[in-house]
């Protein structure tokens, strides 16, 4: 029931009315007895600034953010955690004590998650990456936080590429770290011996928007497939495949790699766990009811039946 002294947390970015955050942290801070509400908030980029100043001066408790801030907010908060320094991005924000607004990423632990849960080695692992836009900066951070053996990212332009192993190989020599993780390259989708480095790997994760439902119901992004069909046959047998996508559930990519016998993971958990991350940081709650915000995600997902 929302009162007097009901709370804002929320979600700031541009489209976002159909995130499944508002539903999966309501759930939970109704588990939890917290008089917040958490809401949606559309922003544009030119308001954003003067957004996150108002919802300071209106003491909300803490925010997520999504596309397209998380790159351009770095410069506005008024610290970054170490983490969101290494990524370049920020997904969550936490009060200051002086108005302002501390960026942290989250991203990172929950596409991490997922991972951990599944009693398998990674350090001698290979892993392929494909994409090199936002979500891909939390996903080398998290491989790379595993101590992954070998990450090579697969772009499909030369300077966007370039550009994001710079960032990262920067952030190590900044960082001046003795714990050296493994080995970071990359490869532009066209270059013949991508096929055999895709062969090799033992987890690949999707962070394009392939594949992902769209609104036009007359287009069938949905049926897409990563680098086409072709790339999928003779994987080795215990690979694992990671889209961050999750609608629809499970993907055209996931859906042919659950035929072929692979191990595959969808981005639900990310977005529940990254979600879960958060609400902590903002509440200081030793427990989050993951398992709430879990079924609350998963009912409103098969409420708006994804095809
Ligand atoms: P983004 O910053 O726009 O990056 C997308 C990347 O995919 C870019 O490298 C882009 O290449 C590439 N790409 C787009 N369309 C492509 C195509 N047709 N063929 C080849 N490459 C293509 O987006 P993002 O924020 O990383 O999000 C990507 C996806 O991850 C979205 O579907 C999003 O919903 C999902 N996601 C899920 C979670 C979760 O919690 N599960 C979290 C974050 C994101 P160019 O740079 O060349 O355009």
């Amino acid at each position: 029931m929302i009162s007097g002294k009901t709370a804002l947390v929320g979600l700031i970015g541009q489209p976002v009315q159909h995130s499944l955050s508002p539903v999966m942290h309501n759930a939970a801070l109704k588990a939890m007895g917290l008089d917040w509400c958490y809401l949606a908030l559309p922003c544009e980029s030119s308001e954003l600034t003067k957004v996150l100043q108002s919802l300071r001066a209106l003491k909300c408790k803490g925010l997520n953010i999504t596309i397209p801030h998380k790159q351009t907010i770095t410069g506005i908060c008024s610290q970054l955690s170490p983490l969101a320094k290494k990524v370049g991005a920020v997904n969550t924000l936490i009060p200051d004590k002086i108005g302002g607004w501390i960026g942290t990423n989250t991203d990172v632990a929950g596409f991490i998650a997922p991972l951990m849960g599944r009693n398998q080695e990674w350090r001698k692992s290979k892993a392929i990456v494909l994409g090199c836009g936002g979500s891909a900066r939390a996903v080398v951070a998290g491989l790379q936080d595993m101590k992954i053996f070998q990450i090579t990212v697969v772009g499909r332009k030369e300077e966007k590429l370039r550009n994001f192993l710079d960032h990262f190989n920067n952030a190590i020599l900044k960082n001046n770290s003795i714990d050296t993780p493994g080995s970071l390259k990359g490869i532009l989708e066209n270059e013949d011996n991508l096929l055999e480095e895709i062969k090799k790997a033992d987890l690949i994760i999707n962070t394009t928007p392939i594949g992902m439902h769209r609104d036009n119901k007359n287009n069938d992004a949905h049926n897409q497939i990563p680098l086409g069909v072709n790339f999928w046959n003779n994987l080795k047998t215990n690979t694992t495949l990671y889209d961050l996508v999750y609608t629809p559930r499970p993907t055209a990519w996931l859906q042919l790699g659950q035929k072929k016998g692979y191990n595959c993971i969808d981005g639900l958990e990310m977005l529940i766990q990254q979600g879960a991350a958060s609400l902590k940081l903002w509440s200081n709650y030793n427990e989050i009811p993951v398992n709430v915000m879990r079924s609350a995600a998963e009912k409103s997902l098969l409420f708006k039946n994804y095809k």
